[in-house]
């Protein structure tokens, strides 16, 4: 063969082969590292304390179709991953067995992950688990466990307390009875009393006399001061530029897991499908699809991850991530005909525009005539 020929295929192929090194490379610490970020999706599945759970739990309202826990699973499961699903099971007492029953196996048939939603009022007659004394709670979460087991034949790993109404005996009685995971810690909640307990405002997983606790993520909005405006990473309240400057913020600061909330009625609105916060929730999970060292997790999942890794040998610092006024005001413009406050908001930023705009040019029309 020409050698003048061979030699340009090989100079092509050298070529070809150092620009695909160099994009592996670029890739390589963030593979290497093998700490991926955990978005944990938790839905808290109830219904209210006089509500039906054909309304608040399977999100059959008018409009037609169903825009509850089906739909929150058919939307997680279009990317190809799953939920949790903190499921209250006390309302059983009101609404009878059968009809909670369904709801657990319809999400345990699909995948995804059942776990234990504390309301325990129908039940045992008191609306916060705070509220009972150390063996109580025992009582209280055991036969919520058994309940759920019965219908599963999984073991339940984790809990999250109504209210998020959690104190150091819920704690104590989850580890008694052989619950792994609690995520009721809420740091925003006046009845998170397990936040005032631990005494600082938590965000990242933390080990708590043997319980892996996965706080409610919250982030700051905005500060006047040294006063923090504070928020809770919600699906109904959080807009999607928020989320994503929080996702990006966790991952830098190398958090192990987010946990996301929701409830089985979040896409209900005043007794309608909320079409577009459904939308919204598919945006986020398709951004989260297309972020390198970004998984979605159930909270079974991380907890495999977790326990199958190294403890870290001393305290990560806290994490806080802040996502600043402007995407706050944005937030409120795209939620302006949705309550009062953000219509406010929205319209604040315009019309102060408009009057400083106004006042400038009064002052320069006044000195022009002035020197006429
Ligand atoms: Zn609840």
């Amino acid at each position: 063969m020409n050698r003048l020929l061979v030699m340009p295929v090989w100079r092509s192929l050298f070529k070809h082969c150092l620009m695909i090194g160099l994009l592996f490379a670029g890739t390589l610490p963030l593979l290497s590292e093998g700490k991926p970020l955990h978005v944990l999706i938790t839905v808290d599945t109830e219904s209210y304390t006089e509500g039906n759970p054909k309304q608040q739990i399977w999100g059959r309202v008018g409009g037609g179709g169903e825009h509850g826990i089906g739909k929150i699973m058919d939307i997680l499961e279009a990317h190809g991953v799953k939920g949790t699903f903190y499921i209250n099971v006390y309302e059983a007492e009101r609404h009878g067995e059968e009809t909670i029953a369904q709801v657990i196996k319809a999400v345990h048939k699909r995948g995804h992950d059942v776990q234990l939603h504390t309301h325990p009022h129908h039940k045992y007659g008191i609306h916060k688990l705070t509220r009972a004394d150390l063996a109580r709670q025992q009582e209280i979460l055991l036969w919520g466990k058994h309940f759920i087991e019965r219908h599963t034949g999984t073991a339940v790993i984790a809990h999250r307390a109504g209210a998020f109404a959690a104190n150091l005996d819920t704690i104590e009685a989850l580890r008694r009875i052989g619950v792994k995971v609690d995520a009721s810690l809420s740091s925003l909640s006046e009845e998170s009393h397990l936040a005032r307990e631990v005494g600082e405002a938590r965000n990242r997983p933390f080990v708590l006399n043997g319980i892996l606790e996965l706080p409610i993520t919250y982030y700051v909005q905005g500060r006047v001061a040294t006063y923090q405006f504070k928020r809770t990473l919600d699906i109904e309240s959080t807009s999607l530029r928020e989320f994503e400057d929080v996702i990006r913020q966790a991952q830098v600061a190398n958090v192990p897991a987010v946990n996301v909330l929701m409830h089985s009625f979040s896409f209900v609105r005043h007794g309608r499908p909320d079409i577009e916060l459904e939308e919204r929730f598919d945006r986020f999970l398709s951004f989260l699809g297309t972020q390198h060292g970004v998984v979605v997790s159930t909270t079974t999942q991380f907890y495999g991850h977790w326990s199958s890794r190294i403890a870290p040998s001393s305290e990560p610092e806290q994490f806080v991530p802040a996502t600043g006024w402007w995407l706050s005001y944005l937030r409120a413009v795209e939620e302006a005909d949705n309550g009062w406050k953000n219509a406010v908001v929205a319209v604040a930023l315009p019309a102060l525009m408009i009057l400083v705009i106004g006042v400038l040019l009064h002052r320069r029309y006044s000195k022009t005539t002035r020197n006429r």
